[in-house]
């Protein structure tokens, strides 16, 4: 016990201290924390919010504003002032303070999706979809998703779908009512071989449909795997050959100018596709015995970038002004009768379009009804940003 006496003491004073000098570091810590979280709110009357509703906020993809009792706003995420919904320390929208009210008033959680103004002035719109609740006595937290991009790509998709179904319908119905003709005049041979005819027609034209919807959506779905160097003069000796029969059976005169070495770096069979779509369009909008060309040229756009141009140019019915961008529209035709005749489907610019700018490239058109038209892929040289790296000490010499 004697010796025991003494070290009691002495381990209640160390406990002693030990605790005070964890008190005075809580307290400490405690007191540069609240200051810290003191700063990020917005001066303004308490009640401040709750330090776990601001972790909460701080990982929240949403964006969130919280409101008091008055409706002034004591915190907002850099994403509520990135859509504007909060101005001079309050919610913009009469909406969304709207709902703040109903929520204030019966506690009852608030959901609703919302068209509100982009900014102060403008007709564009920003599709929201909105959650208000009471988080803390006297405080209520609006959450914020923008859905205006979903909602395009949405709407996008539906438009396709249905112009899908549309282009489908037609050639599936006309081959229902040849097939029934055909039925209906078995001793007719004449008459059996003119809608036979027309049913191979309508078979091809379904075909090249559902041939080129899929490679719209492979395109859509393409990734930089297989990428490889391509041959521009080879792109075109594929593409004006898969043309040539139509060509020579309506007399018109394909040319291609001369080599260039040119090289892309790419997938051979879309640039082939690419330029095939922009062959074949320029014999079947040209009259029988026109001329058509196609040549490869180097050249350097505006911003410096070096790239390899496709030039097709024919001297056919050429596209009038107004509609020269809207060519590249998936199912948009300028003549939509031409167009069936031709057995087109109005896919083949916007294939164009989307190959050129999987390329990293673009596809411009000009056009002069009666004189003709021009279409010019660009797409980066293959050799692009492929320097040297600079030797440091030639520099500093
Ligand atoms: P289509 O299968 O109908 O040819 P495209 O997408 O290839 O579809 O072309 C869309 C429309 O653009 C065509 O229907 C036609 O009206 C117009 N067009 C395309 N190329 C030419 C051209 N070289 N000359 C005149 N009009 C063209």
């Amino acid at each position: 016990m004697v010796g025991v006496g003494p070290f009691f003491p002495d381990a209640a004073c160390l406990v002693a201290a030990l605790v005070g000098v964890l008190v005075g570091a809580a307290a400490t810590a405690a007191f540069r924390w609240s200051e810290r979280v003191q700063k990020t709110v917005p001066p303004g009357p308490e009640p401040l919010v709750d330090d776990g509703v601001v972790r909460v906020l701080a990982v929240l993809r949403s964006a969130a504003v919280v409101v008091d009792d008055s409706d002034a706003v004591v915190r907002a995420t850099p994403a509520a002032f990135a859509l504007g919904l909060v101005r001079d320390g309050a919610l913009v929208h009469e909406p969304i303070r709207r709902l703040v009210a109903g929520v204030r008033a019966d506690g009852v959680i608030a959901d609703a999706e919302l068209d509100l103004p982009r900014g102060p002035m403008g007709p564009v719109t920003l599709r929201v979809s909105v959650r208000v609740a009471q988080v803390a006595p006297g405080l209520i937290a609006v959450l914020v998703d923008d859905l205006t991009q979903a909602r395009r790509v949405e709407a996008i998709r539906r438009d396709f779908v249905a112009n899908v179904s549309h282009e489908l319908k037609t050639p599936v119905g006309a081959l229902a009512l040849l097939a029934e003709a055909v039925s209906e005049a078995p001793d007719d041979a004449q008459a059996v071989r003119r809608f036979a005819g027309r049913m191979t027609d309508e078979t091809t034209r379904l075909s090249r449909l559902v041939h080129e919807i899929i490679e719209l959506s492979r395109l859509q779905v393409a990734t930089t795997d297989g990428l490889r160097l391509v041959e521009v003069d080879d792109v075109i000796a594929e593409a004006v050959d898969a043309v040539s029969t139509t060509a020579s059976a309506r007399s018109v005169r394909l040319t291609v100018g001369p080599s260039t070495g040119l090289q892309v770096t790419g997938d051979r069979q879309m640039l082939v596709t690419a330029v095939r779509n922009l062959v074949d369009n320029a014999v079947a909008y040209s009259a029988d015995g026109a001329s058509v060309s196609v040549a490869a040229r180097s050249s350097r756009t505006d911003a410096g970038v070096d790239v390899a141009e496709v030039v097709v140019v024919d001297e056919g019915v050429g596209i009038p002004a107004d509609l020269q961008e809207r060519v590249f529209e998936r199912f948009f035709r300028v003549d939509p009768a031409r167009s069936r005749d031709t057995g087109g489907t109005g896919l083949g610019l916007s294939i164009v379009k989307h190959v050129a700018a999987d390329h990293g490239g673009d596809v411009t058109v000009w056009s002069q009804p009666g004189r003709g038209s021009t279409f010019t892929i660009r797409v980066p040289k293959a050799d692009q940003g492929v320097r040297e790296a600079p030797n440091p000490q030639e520099d500093a010499a």
